[in-house]
């Protein structure tokens, strides 16, 4: 098959692959435990449910703007303006099929050949396939557990160069839960500000942030940088919503412009009864998302101590979001039939075959030697998930001597 060479430089989603790779072994009747799946494990509140089957039943099953209907542009205006402090016309939010999909269109209108992307590493898998799709050039700036997976002022400045085009920000983060304090995005934003880059600010996990005290806006801090950032969100994680596929931004009005440009010759618009929802969603209650961040706080802290209680496996305690991103490489040298484990990669399998857990290989975020495991599961499965690692880990005979 001749396939465009566009192709050839992606690789498909490492997460959603382990999704994959559970179903097929569950079909086998393999039990298997998921730690891999970026999602919440709650079901969708049940007035958002209410409003689509509502919507569904006035008939609201036909093509909407492009951009998404007036009511929902209205709600994620609303939206902004209650939580974050800032303020949109209609002309500067757009709505898309999912957070993904919101990210995918503004890489496509943003980046050109040459162009380079500065994404803080660990990263989200897709950020980096994204920007080569476009045809930008990823530039990774590493960080690790001495500065709590964060990026400093001083590497920023360094980093940018006259190519750089923009800044991935993404805080509470995918994997590492990472999340800026005020003091350390005020540092970042002066950066920003005597720079040309622009800003993607992927908000997503904005409501998972668990003791730190909530970190205003990149664009409250600094609301003249408006012309320079885009914030993107999702209804996906926040009322967890992961399958309904609704994802928007707010920026200026020349970049949502282009971005409806694309979407226009692609999807046209997000799927309409999922659009009723939205709004539901983001005017209704806001207590289900309290809720599951409480559990959330609670599952960190399980999970974070049986971590730290495994011989040879290092976390730091993140701040938000809903992942865990432990330390694994003591275990490289260890051997597991005939073979020696040497990565991450190899970690996650020996775990997938031998203690029937599912968690995500820290290459697809850019580091080797650390896993990805999700708490969005319940407690039942968190803790049997645990005991069954606990125990293959020491049946690779503990960590590797000097480690
Ligand atoms: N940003 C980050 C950091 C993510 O982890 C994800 C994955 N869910 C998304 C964006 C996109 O999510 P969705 O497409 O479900 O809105
Ligand atoms: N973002 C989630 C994750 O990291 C869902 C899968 C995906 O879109 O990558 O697991």
């Amino acid at each position: 098959m001749n396939l465009a060479k566009r192709l050839q430089l992606i690789k498909p989603s490492p997460t959603l692959m382990v999704t994959v790779q559970v179903a097929a072994l569950r079909r086998q009747g393999i039990e298997v435990i998921d730690f891999g799946a970026g999602e919440p494990d709650f079901d969708t509140p049940e007035h958002i449910k209410e409003a689509a089957i509502a919507a569904l039943r006035q008939g609201q099953t036909k093509y909407t703007p492009v951009g998404g209907t007036a009511a929902l542009k209205e709600a994620i205006i609303a939206k902004l303006q209650r939580d974050n402090g800032l303020t949109y016309s209609l002309q500067e939010v757009t709505a898309n099929c999912g957070g993904k999909h919101t990210l995918f269109n503004a890489f496509h209108a943003l980046f050109g050949e040459g162009d380079e992307v500065l994404i803080p590493a660990p990263y989200w898998v897709s950020y980096s396939d994204m920007a080569i799709l476009a045809g930008g050039q990823p530039k990774l700036l590493p960080t690790s557990e001495e500065t709590g997976f964060k990026i400093t002022a001083a590497q920023l400045q360094a980093a940018l160069g006259p190519q750089s085009k923009a800044l991935i920000l993404n805080s509470p983060a995918n994997p590492t839960g990472a999340a800026y304090s005020e003091a350390e995005l005020r540092q970042l934003a002066d950066v920003i500000e005597r720079s040309n880059v622009f800003v993607i600010s992927d908000d997503v996990y904005e409501k998972f942030l668990y003791d730190s005290p909530r970190c205003p806006h990149l664009l409250a801090l600094k609301p003249h940088l408006r012309d320079r950032v885009l914030v993107v969100n999702s209804v996906s994680k926040t009322y967890a919503m992961t399958g309904w596929r609704l994802g928007y931004a707010a920026g200026p009005r020349e970049l949502i412009t282009a971005i409806e440009t694309l979407q226009s010759q692609s999807t046209s618009n997000p799927n309409s009864i999922t659009q009723a929802a939205a709004v539901a969603a983001l005017t209704g209650t806001q207590e289900p998302v309290e809720r599951m961040a409480r559990e959330f706080a609670k599952r960190r802290n399980y999970v974070v101590a049986r971590l730290r209680a495994i011989p040879g496996i290092s976390c730091t305690l993140p701040e938000g979001a809903f992942y865990v991103f432990p330390r694994v490489s003591a275990y490289f040298g260890t051997r597991w039939q005939e073979k020696t484990i040497t990565s991450a990669m190899d970690l996650s399998l020996y775990l997938l075959q031998e203690a029937k857990v599912a968690v995500v290989a820290g290459e697809g975020f850019g580091s080797a030697d650390h896993i990805r495991i999700s708490y969005a599961t319940s407690m039942q499965n968190l803790e049997q998930g645990l005991d069954q690692i606990e125990a293959a880990l020491r049946r690779l005979g503990g960590p590797s001597p000097g480690t």
